[in-house]
């Protein structure tokens, strides 16, 4: 059974089982996608019930950071832990690699998937990169086309939210692949162009605070954060807790 944090269901997972989960999925027959929301997306979906249906509509629903699982806590319905899209996305190439399986990934400026794969196929021997493909195209068709043809067990879509979930909604099933994630900027972190936070930020539940002083164009979006809470509370006093 999910946990419901404001009409977002969340998978109740540690890291460890959200990633064997992932790899059951991406060894039985598909398509199967993985969204990782944070309150910035859970917002969104208060506010776009298409994204809502593509967000709950996933195969798995992974906690993406320390503001989902406080809200989850506050809401006396606690998470086991914060399992972030970029993390789980490491450990499964980590075992995707020990199995040979190959992998497609979408997103991003043109050249940083391409790079992103370079990195990725150095880091992980025995993980094939099928193809990459950057995430600025103006039809679906010839893309999902290409990941098909590419014969990739699973697919990276890091288009943004809600850009991406509402791709693998609509596209999840003719790509072919097994298994397709939702994962945001991490092609850009993959490639090298954007840097994660130290572990200290993240450690300390601020990775949030630290990227908005590297990119402060994100302060528009972040103030989704703040709602997120104040809708959390009403939340809790409503259900009388
Ligand atoms: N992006 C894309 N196509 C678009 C819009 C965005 O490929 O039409 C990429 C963008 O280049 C970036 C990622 O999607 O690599 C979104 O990154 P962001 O940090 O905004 O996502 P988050 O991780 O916060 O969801």
């Amino acid at each position: 059974m999910r946990i419901e944090v404001l009409g977002v269901g969340f998978d109740n997972l540690t890291m460890d089982e959200a990633v064997d989960r992932g790899m059951a999925l991406l060894r039985s027959d598909g398509p199967h996608y993985v969204v990782t929301p944070n309150p910035e997306i859970v917002e969104v979906c208060r506010e776009h019930p298409e994204a809502a249906r593509a967000v709950n509509g996933a195969d798995l629903v992974l906690a993406d950071g320390v503001g989902v699982v406080m809200g989850a806590r506050m809401l006396g319905t606690p998470l086991k832990e914060k399992v972030p899209g970029i993390e789980f996305a490491a450990r499964l190439m980590e075992k995707m690699a020990e199995e040979g399986l190959s992998l497609y990934l979408l997103g991003a400026k043109p050249g940083v998937a391409e790079a992103a794969g370079a990195k990725l196929a150095a880091k992980y021997p025995g993980l094939k990169i099928a193809g990459t493909h950057d995430g600025y195209f103006q039809e679906d068709g010839p893309i999902v086309e290409a990941i098909r043809r590419s014969g990739a067990d699973a697919a990276f879509i890091c288009l943004g939210a809600p850009k991406q979930e509402l791709w693998m909604l609509r596209n999840a099933a003719a790509t072919g692949a097994r298994l397709l994630c939702g994962l945001g900027g991490s092609l850009d972190v993959f490639a090298g162009t954007v840097k994660r936070a130290p572990k200290f930020w993240s450690d300390h539940g601020l990775e949030w605070f630290y990227r908005l002083c590297k990119e402060p164009r994100r302060i528009g979006r972040m103030m989704k954060l703040p709602l997120f809470l104040v809708h959390i509370r009403q939340e809790k006093k409503r259900n009388g807790k």
